[in-house]
């Protein structure tokens, strides 16, 4: 599904990602941990094409395609979609028509805005005042209506209370899993995910396959994201760059 070789990324002139290889299966949901600053949200940004992240060596091949160089909507138009980290807010932008304008079908988003509420908000502007768990679930909305079958996701439990973040899980999980009714089989994972995690809280509800540390720009290793986390936890991320360094 997607491919990331010897990517190198410079932003405002500093380089920030170093030779980043990664990948994600077909129905596979890997998930990026790293500390603050590392660069995980420009590696999210970069692979969906947003202006200011400048490729300087390295590709990004998704779907069997090399996008390194296409714009964003025609990233979008091939079926990817993100959650970012701190999306704006846009004045004169209501969220039923910006839902309207994404996809002409919105019956499941409608259902799913129910769901988690968000019916009430349709006819405010998006993101303008907010809370930190209405914008996650904003955007999760957008997403529903875009039906990305690859998505990255920034962060998705960041400024999301605990008790509501059972509910942004479960929904992040059904997303994963929409349109998926395969001949013979019940219930196949039909999407693609890269997700951000700090805590790996989401991890509880969305079950994830594999795991990167990504430090200084650099990928220090991969594996089980369980393992991952829990040496992460136990060690922390200076454990990790000793660890690569002892590699070398
Ligand atoms: P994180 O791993 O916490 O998501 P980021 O990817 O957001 O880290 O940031 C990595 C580095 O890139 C940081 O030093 C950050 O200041 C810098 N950076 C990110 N975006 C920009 C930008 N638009 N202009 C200048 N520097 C940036
Ligand atoms: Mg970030």
């Amino acid at each position: 599904m997607l491919e990331v070789n010897n990517l190198t990324v410079e932003v405002a002139g500093r380089r920030i990602l170093k030779g980043v290889d990664l990948e994600v299966e077909t129905g596979y949901t890997n998930v990026l941990f790293g500390p603050n600053g590392a660069g995980k949200s420009v590696l999210l940004m970069t692979l969906m094409g947003f202006s200011g992240y400048n490729v300087t060596e390295g590709e990004i091949i998704f779907k069997g395609e090399d996008i390194t160089n296409m714009s964003v909507y025609e990233r979008a138009q091939m079926g990817m979609g993100i959650m970012t980290q701190r999306p704006p807010n846009l004045s004169g932008v209501k969220v039923h028509d910006l839902l309207k304008i994404i996809s002409k079908d919105l019956s499941g988003t409608e259902e799913l805005a129910e769901a988690i509420d968000m019916v009430r908000f349709y006819e405010r502007d998006l993101n303008v005042g907010f809370s930190g768990g209405e914008i996650k679930r904003s955007e999760l909305l957008q997403l529903s209506a875009q039906n990305p079958d690859f998505i990255l996701l920034d962060e998705p439990e960041s400024g999301v209370d605990l008790a509501s973040i059972e509910l942004l899980g479960t929904t992040i999980k059904k997303l994963l899993k929409m349109d998926t009714k395969c001949a013979g089989e019940k219930f196949k994972r039909g999407k693609s995910a890269l997700m951000i995690t700090h805590t790996g809280q989401v991890m509880d509800y969305v079950e994830a396959d594999r795991g990167y540390i990504l430090c200084n720009g650099t990928v220090m290793c991969t594996g089980n994201p369980r393992e991952i986390l829990s040496e992460i936890k136990e060690q922390g991320y200076e454990e990790c760059i000793k660890c690569k360094l002892m590699k070398m």
